[in-house]
């Protein structure tokens, strides 16, 4: 395969984000990057490299991931998480889950040390338990504010108004393995049980020999369309990543709103990044290269 050296790109989700957080959200994406660019420097592989991005980011807590995860009708947190390797076609999550700091990290173990694809619910919080990861609050004092304006405004409300989230990192190795990584604490309100696209493969996370892909914006339509196998599809089928995000971007307009963002990788280390929300923080860099960051599209 032509291989164009390692390459990273991270999102910290399409959403309504606040002009006053974007100097924050930009160093937290560019930070993410930077990690994961260690990890492939050092000739480590593209799912090490995807996770430390994605733990960074689920660390800090201006993203809707791991701590600072936006909060259910209970207001409670529950967090989905998701990766995926592109060669052998392997991937790992959970759903629903609360009560860990990393839930990117466990999705990681339902992938090695389970049969399984997908953990949700109380039996996550078991394995994970049983893997020995920790007790861990996620709620943070912003997370809870946000939560009781949402209680108080929107008494009666639908319950799926989105928050600025998910986070997301895709990932090319000097050996060209692909990988994907996603985590979101979903959208705020949400009815407690709801699983967005974020773990369910192929529609908020998806690699394969061609490309890799995470997704963020509203879940219900991600998985309805299966956006990241989708744009994964459009790579294998000879588009760039970047003319395949930016279609896919229109279609959806046109069909079923853009309340949507991507982050897609090609096998040659080709980015393409595109949002139908007022920002998404993301950043990337390709070996030898600068680290580019951004808080939305020119
Ligand atoms: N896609 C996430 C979900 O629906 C939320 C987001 O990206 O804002 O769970």
């Amino acid at each position: 395969m032509d291989v164009a050296g390692w390459a990273v790109a991270v999102h910290g989700g399409a959403g309504a984000w606040r002009d006053e957080d974007e100097a924050t959200a930009c160093a937290g994406v560019s930070a993410a990057v930077s990690g994961a660019a260690a990890v492939l420097e050092g000739g480590g592989s593209a799912l090490q490299a995807a996770i430390a991005a994605v733990v960074r980011l689920e660390d800090d807590p201006l993203f809707n991931a791991g701590t600072g995860a936006v909060l259910n009708r209970d207001g409670e947190a529950e967090l989905d998480a998701s990766v995926m390797t592109g060669h052998d076609l392997r991937c790992g999550g959970v759903a629903a889950l609360r009560g860990v700091r990393n839930p990117v990290l466990v999705a990681q173990r339902v992938m090695d040390a389970t049969p399984h694809v997908l953990l949700a619910g109380e039996g996550a919080l078991r394995f994970a338990r049983d893997q020995g990861f920790a007790e861990h609050d996620p709620m943070t004092v912003r997370a809870r504010a946000a939560w009781r304006l949402r209680c108080q405004g929107e008494a009666g409300a639908a319950p799926t108004t989105p928050g600025a989230g998910t986070v997301g990192a895709v990932t090319l190795d000097i050996q060209g393995r692909l990988a994907a990584a996603t985590s979101t604490g979903g959208v705020i309100m949400k009815l407690p049980g709801r699983v967005g696209d974020s773990p369910i493969p192929g529609a908020g996370n998806y690699a394969n020999a061609w490309a890799a892909c995470s997704a963020t914006g509203r879940g219900e339509l991600m998985m309805r369309l299966l956006v990241a196998r989708d744009l994964c599809d459009r790579v294998r089928a000879g588009q760039h990543p970047q003319a395949a995000v930016n279609s896919l971007l229109e279609e959806m307009r046109h069909d079923v709103g853009a309340d949507a963002g991507f982050i897609l990788l090609s096998a040659r280390g080709a980015v393409g990044i595109a949002h139908g929300t007022p920002a998404m923080p993301h950043a990337w860099q390709n070996s030898g290269g600068p680290v580019h960051v951004a808080f939305r599209r020119p």
